[in-house]
């Protein structure tokens, strides 16, 4: 399993980490096993399938591991149901002290299947040097790698100086509120409990992600009156209306968004600026029977838009900015009746360029690649936004194996060599984040 890219770099070990590092290279075909039978169990979000399944697999294996294990239901969440229960799993490892604390969280959900397969979506094949598999970038091998990265350090007899915790949760594709949310209002993720989190998603083996644009969903329902839609000038078209609107973002918002950029290095680059999308529209009376529709003016039309907006705005100027738009749109047409209703909103998070653990998982991957890693930041969200926000540890960064662009495509894969290279990687950040006694 060993790279011409592992190789180079290794004369900044010692002989500890060394040791573990070929310890990950034993443990390499246990750790590709373990991963393509997680991809097996088809934990598919929605609904949240399977769910109770994976979270004790992987709990059975960090039991195996030595880890003390603990299952949490997200009790008091709607989407915790009898029939798809949200259980998540945390286990604890711990050495000579409670602190420093690493904790490495991975998400098992995944999204569903759709189209263009030309493999079995719950197959976990492997093929060429690659899992394939829903899930297998995103992001059942970051799991995987996290749990072989520690377990190679202990079967190389090393101890650690402090603990190592592990958890895999659910929900993260539909916001994480069952989730990692959970886990820190039950207190589990908190600055009291730990030093450091690595979230396991897949960002590529060679890139430490610092954090994320912000969010903020909304919804415009402009009112018109309704009228038979042979006469319509009796009547007001509310999809009329919203077009307006959608013309005045394209013509008039788009540009200034696209004029601002960050200086967060988001990947892909077109990231960079402030973004906005028209997700859904909708007018007029309901579209799916096969009969005739009446003939009538739409009197109600929906939009519901994506903002995503950057570090250096605030989400009340970004609200305030659409409220301008609304209102400027009104000025010029006496017609225009609409209400406006925040859906969702996220803050940016960005950890500091000098916090501990981006600058040792730089030396890692500079150590294991041999060469400089990457330092990005994502275009969408991810549970980042709870470990900082909710929990208010700012030490906290996603880094896993596997290609962003390949999440949620069909024929997702990852590449054995890079599963490997990202629990290296890991191993040797955890000898260096906690310890050695
Ligand atoms: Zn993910």
């Amino acid at each position: 399993m060993t790279t011409d890219a592992h190789v180079a770099g290794q004369s900044a070990l010692d002989p500890l980490e060394r040791r573990a590092l070929a310890a990950v290279d034993a443990l390499a075909d246990e750790m590709v096993e373990f991963c393509r039978e997680l991809i097996r169990i088809p934990t598919v979000n929605p609904p949240g399938r399977h769910y109770e399944q994976c979270a004790r697999f992987v709990g059975e294996r960090l039991r195996l591991f030595g880890y003390r294990v603990e299952y949490l239901a997200a009790e008091g969440h709607a989407e915790h149901s009898p029939a798809y229960p949200r259980l998540n799993v945390v286990g604890r490892l711990e050495g000579a002290a409670p602190r420093p604390c690493l904790h490495f969280n991975g998400h098992f959900d995944v999204v569903p299947v759709g189209d263009g397969w030309t493999v079995e979506p719950f197959g976990g094949e492997l093929r060429d040097g690659r899992i394939y598999g829903r899930g297998s970038c995103d992001q059942k091998a970051g799991i995987a790698a996290s749990i072989y990265a520690v377990e190679a350090i202990r079967r190389a007899g090393l101890s650690l100086a402090g603990t190592v915790e592990q958890s895999a949760t659910v929900d993260e594709e539909s916001g994480g509120y069952a989730g990692v949310a959970d886990l820190c209002d039950r207190g589990v993720f908190s600055r009291e409990r730990q030093d450091h989190v690595i979230i396991t998603e897949p960002l590529n083996y060679d890139r430490v992600c610092i954090g994320h644009r912000g969010v903020y969903w909304f919804e415009v329902v402009t009112h018109g009156r309704i009228a038979h839609g042979s006469m319509p000038d009796y009547g007001v078209n509310a999809a009329d209306q919203m077009a307006e609107f959608v013309h005045t973002v394209n013509q008039e918002l788009l540009p200034r968004l696209r004029g601002r950029t960050t200086s967060m290095p988001v990947e892909p680059e077109m990231a960079r600026h402030s973004t906005i999308n028209l997700n859904a529209l909708h007018g007029g009376q309901e579209l799916g029977g096969d009969g005739f529709l009446a003939s009538c003016v739409a009197d109600r039309c929906v939009a519901v838009y994506d903002r995503r907006f950057l570090h250096e705005e605030d989400l009340a100027s970004v609200k305030a900015e659409i409220e301008g738009v609304l209102e400027e749109v009104a000025r010029r047409s006496d017609q225009f009746h609409y209400t406006l209703r925040e859906l969702w909103s996220v803050p940016p998070v960005a950890t500091p360029l000098d916090a501990r653990v981006v600058t040792t998982l730089q030396g890692a991957i500079q150590d294991v690649v041999g060469r400089p890693a990457a330092v990005i930041a994502s275009p969408g969200t991810y549970d980042h936004k709870h470990i900082t926000g909710r929990a208010g540890i700012v030490e906290c960064v996603a880094y896993g194996p596997g290609i962003l662009d390949l999440a949620h495509l069909p024929d997702e894969y990852v590449a054995v060599e890079h599963l490997v290279a990202a629990a290296r990687v890991m191993a040797l950040a955890t000898l260096r984040l906690v310890g050695v006694p």
